[in-house]
């Protein structure tokens, strides 16, 4: 499959879930979701991380580039429904560690998926609040230890990111990084109902439920000229 570069940043135009997880099974890396917000506010060491790795397309700035860059058919792969398909498709065969979000998400999140998925092996998990050093220290032992399939990772980015890439130092497994999709998962955050998301404006609902968001949503009209400009071409290399 080839990559295509939006501002430097590497993303590949999976066309399914299923074709992300099957690839996702054969190659151990990070998994980013990628959005306008990643490709507008990565430094150079994210991009590094990202190109190095594997990203994919989470939102309606990059698959309009995408799109416009000859991938038709590629289509916007949700991270808070990626890591859920994973969970359905292996949840016999595989092991799954889960780091992020506050205590009492966690919690809920891990019982909700014993619920769901009878026997899934979570051979461990824990908040997303890493107070110190040391704290960090404990988590990367346990994950060596523990070795597992999957590492799942919702701390928001580029944090999340930044720890996955120490984890697979310390062993290699596919990981993701979630942002806030435990939250959304135990119930503590709606996401948009399914019309906003099959017409790709999820990020107007997220707006128009948390105004809030609007310091963070500006960089979507700088993403939205860049696509009607064709500058997002900058640094644009398929390989
Ligand atoms: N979070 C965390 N550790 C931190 C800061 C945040 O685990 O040190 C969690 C927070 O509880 C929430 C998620 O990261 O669950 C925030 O994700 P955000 O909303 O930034 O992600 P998005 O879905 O917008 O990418």
């Amino acid at each position: 499959m080839e990559k295509v570069f939006v501002k430097g940043v590497g993303i590949f135009p999976f066309t399914s879930f299923d074709q992300l997880s099957d690839y996702a099974i054969e190659n151990p890396a990070i998994y980013t979701s990628v959005n306008a917000e990643i490709i507008l506010n990565a430094d150079d060491r994210m991009r590094k991380l990202i190109n190095k790795n594997v990203g994919y397309c989470d939102g309606a700035g990059p698959l309009a580039a995408l799109r416009s860059m000859g991938c038709e058919d590629a289509v916007k792969l949700a991270g808070c429904e990626f890591w859920l398909h994973l969970v359905k498709k292996f949840y016999r065969q595989k092991t799954f560690y889960l780091v992020g979000a506050k205590q009492e998400v966690i919690d809920n999140t891990i019982t909700k998926l014993k619920r769901e998925f009878k026997g899934i092996d979570i051979v461990g998990y824990r908040n997303g609040y890493i107070l110190s050093p040391a704290e960090e220290q404990a988590l990367l032992d346990d994950i060596e230890e523990k070795k597992p399939d999957f590492v799942f990772v919702a701390m928001g980015a580029p944090r999340q990111e930044l720890l996955m890439e120490k984890i697979q130092k310390r062993h290699q497994c596919v990981s993701l990084g979630l942002g806030g999709s435990f939250d959304v998962y135990a119930g503590n955050v709606k996401r948009a109902p399914k019309w906003w998301i099959n017409h790709n404006v999820e990020w107007l609902y997220r707006l128009l439920n948390d105004p809030q968001r609007i310091s963070r949503q500006l960089v979507l009209l700088q993403f939205a000229w860049w696509i009607l400009s064709g500058e997002f071409r900058q640094g644009t290399v398929t390989i």
